[in-house]
């Protein structure tokens, strides 16, 4: 079984992402994210672990790849999990990638990725971060996302990696109607991630699964019979449920709003209106890879 892989999108024929590679150096992930969709498909998922035999298949994997291949690090769990602090494995993986030559997008919600800034600074051309923040307000977040960092912790990293030179996107993903929908802290939010130096803005709608639904309604009693009710007259794709299309226009229309005002490039994230999309940007910020340094606000 191969470590890198072409990157599959779970069959969603709403993903926009360009070709590329994937690399999970952990099986799971501890952020315990209630919306996270990859709970759906590994087990004991929230309970993250290193992958089996991973330096000897990366070494391997790496020798067949050809040199200059954009891999992520990672989309179905996060490279900075709570045992990476200890354990070093992506630190490991980031590093053998790099100086071999390959592009690398990593993708994140933990500030932990400001201690390798040492290896993204030495390959500045040939990486891109995302961070994912989906509210400003600590208290949501510690509902919505338990185990990661906190968004002030975030928007530092974002702060950092941009200043220093890293390009940097920031993923307001997924909106929760009901949840971190409000236009006002929406426009607050955009507005900080742009003052903190990032160069884009992705964003999605929350699409339900049985088990992060569950998940959701468990932990937001208040607003559960809202959060059903929205879903109940959504729209069947691929395997979840969405929002009707026209509310999630109308969610990424103001996310979008936000960002062009603040100066930022925009995208959707398997949403399906590439009218929203700023041209010469990707979704995941794979356009960003070796623009170290030199990409301009919008
Ligand atoms: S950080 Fe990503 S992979 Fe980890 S729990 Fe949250 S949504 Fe899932």
């Amino acid at each position: 079984m191969y470590l890198v892989r072409p990157f599959d999108p779970w069959r969603s024929p709403l993903c926009t992402c360009p070709a590329k590679y994937v690399l999970h150096p952990y099986t799971g992930c501890g952020h315990g994210c209630l919306y996270c969709y990859a709970s759906s498909y590994v087990r004991d998922f929230f309970n993250p672990r290193p992958k089996e035999g991973f330096v000897r298949k990366l070494l391997r994997d790496l020798e067949r790849l050809p040199i200059g291949s954009l891999v992520e690090l990672s989309t179905s769990s996060d490279p900075y999990t709570p045992p990476e602090e200890r354990l070093s494995v992506t630190r490991w993986a980031l590093s053998e990638l790099l100086e071999r030559g390959f592009r690398v997008l990593v993708t994140t919600k933990s500030a932990l990725v400001l201690r390798d800034i040492d290896v993204l600074l030495r390959y500045r051309d040939r990486v891109a971060v995302a961070i994912t923040i989906t509210t400003l307000d600590a208290g949501t977040a510690a509902v919505l996302e338990p185990g990661a960092p906190t968004p002030a912790e975030r928007l530092k990293a974002v702060r950092k990696l941009s200043s220093s030179g890293v390009p940097t996107l920031v993923r307001v993903d997924p909106i929760v109607p009901y949840v971190n929908d409000d236009p006002s802290a929406v426009e607050e939010l955009v507005e900080q991630v742009s003052r903190a130096g990032a160069v884009q803005v992705t964003s999605s709608t929350y699409k339900a699964r049985p088990d992060s639904l569950s998940r959701l309604l468990k932990a937001l009693p208040e607003v559960a019979p809202k959060i059903v009710e929205a879903y109940r007259s959504g729209e069947r794709v691929g395997g979840y449920t969405y929002l009707d299309r026209r509310t999630r226009y109308e969610y990424m229309r103001t996310v979008r709003g936000a960002a062009i005002r603040a100066g930022l490039a925009f995208h959707t994230c398997r949403e399906g209106f590439p009218e929203l999309a700023t041209r010469g940007f990707s979704c995941d910020g794979s356009s960003l890879v070796g623009r170290g340094g030199s990409v301009a606000k919008v």
